[in-house]
């Protein structure tokens, strides 16, 4: 996520901090600052960081139990509305989502019995007004604890209690259709949370638009990777590329965007692919160094090159999310086409338009050879052997 600092690693997750959730702790700061001076915005900005920290622990009781049943974590980054856990893949066993998902509100309860026998039993469940001593802030945190462990079964995307009802009805039925039904039980939810909040307090209107909103791109999230695991990649590959030598000077792959279309170039020695130059590259070195620059030193020389047989929402999880880039296809070593992020989004919005969702493969049982494998020309077009006839006028 753009925007965010790094704090260091837990269980070899990076833990990113978002720069807006800064803002929250001077605006609480603030808040306290104006409600006992001094020492009450120490105590708020404390209780923001305690709240913070267990905010943590609930991500992290998420990655450590995903990373138990294999399924890779990228990074946690905390934002003033809570924790978000990248997982490089959803896992799909129910079971084995009910594990992750039930892990996280799990850890509040746990902070909460840790602290209960020295706190006592809380005035309030989600925080109301600022401590002003220790006791006071554990007290709060205890509530928090408890609000947190409560408000997540809250059966609504992106509430964990979303994915608990997903993974209990893909216990049932399809994991997509399962989505489906969670997530319009959820986006009920939201339309009763708004209708309450036009009696009760503004907060419930933002939270339900907010429920609504990502129970829609969940639901979307589930379609498109559906709709992509039908799909290989030799189906949806660019097969005419246009690909350049390592001592093509970048004046000419500009020249070669301008009339392709083609962001990405295989670097070609013969038959041999030997690196891939890319745009945000290419535009980079033009803006620092001039036009002259042969791609051999800007080249990336050792691209992750993709086979016509793999699947593409593999693809799409391992390696597009990373880079957004185009990827060379090979086929006994040698190049076969080229897929791009827009081949995969031209493809999700045709199968969109399309009444229904019908992926479609391509009949031809092997994927006929790559043409028009052109390097670009560097030398202007000859000028016409003779005058063009002119009409006297
Ligand atoms: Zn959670």
């Amino acid at each position: 996520m753009r925007w965010s600092l790094p704090l260091g690693r837990v269980f070899g997750i990076a833990l990113r901090l978002h720069f807006t959730f800064l803002l929250l702790v001077a605006f609480i700061g603030y808040q306290g600052f104006l409600a006992r001076g001094v020492s009450g915005a120490g105590w708020a900005v404390g209780l923001v960081l305690a709240v913070f920290a267990c905010v943590v622990l609930h991500e992290l009781g998420h990655s450590v139990v995903a990373q138990r049943l294999g399924v890779e974590v990228r990074s946690i980054t905390l934002l003033p509305i809570g924790g978000v856990a990248a997982l490089r893949s959803i896992p799909e066993n129910p079971w084995h989502e009910m594990a992750i998902t039930v892990a996280g509100p799990l850890m509040n309860l746990v902070v909460a019995g840790v602290l209960l026998p020295v706190t006592g039993w809380p005035r309030e469940f989600l925080w109301v007004h600022y401590p002003d001593d220790l006791p006071g802030l554990l007290r709060t945190l205890v509530g928090v604890n408890l609000g947190l462990f409560v408000f997540n079964f809250i059966p609504a995307f992106p509430m964990d209690g979303g994915r608990m009802l997903r993974a209990l009805l893909a216990m049932w039925m399809s994991y997509r259709r399962a989505t489906v039904v969670a997530a319009t039980a959820g986006q009920a939810l939201a339309v009763l949370f708004i209708v309450a909040g036009l009696k009760f307090s503004v907060m419930w209107i933002v939270l339900g638009a907010f429920i609504f909103l990502a129970a829609e791109g969940e639901e979307k999230t589930v379609k498109m990777r559906s709709v992509l695991r039908e799909v290989e990649v030799a189906d949806v590959m660019t097969r005419e590329v246009v690909t350049v030598t390592p001592q093509t000077p970048i004046r000419d792959v500009l020249a070669a965007m301008y009339r392709t279309g083609q962001d990405d170039f295989p670097v070609m020695e013969g038959e041999r692919l030997v690196g891939l130059v890319t745009r945000p590259v290419v535009i980079q070195t033009v803006n620092q160094r001039g036009e002259a620059v042969p791609v051999a030193e800007i080249m990336d020389p050792d691209p992750p090159v993709l086979s016509p047989r793999n699947n593409v929402a593999w693809v799409h999880e391992q390696v597009m999310s990373e880079h957004y880039q185009g990827f060379p296809v090979l086929e006994n070593g040698r190049l076969v086409g080229l897929l791009t992020p827009d081949n995969i989004s031209r493809y999700l919005l045709l199968q969109e338009s399309l009444k229904g969702w019908r992926p479609v493969r391509a009949t031809t049982p092997t994927p006929p050879p790559a043409t028009a494998v052109v390097p670009p020309v560097a030398t202007p077009p000859p000028p016409p052997k003779s005058a063009p006839p002119t009409v006297p006028s």
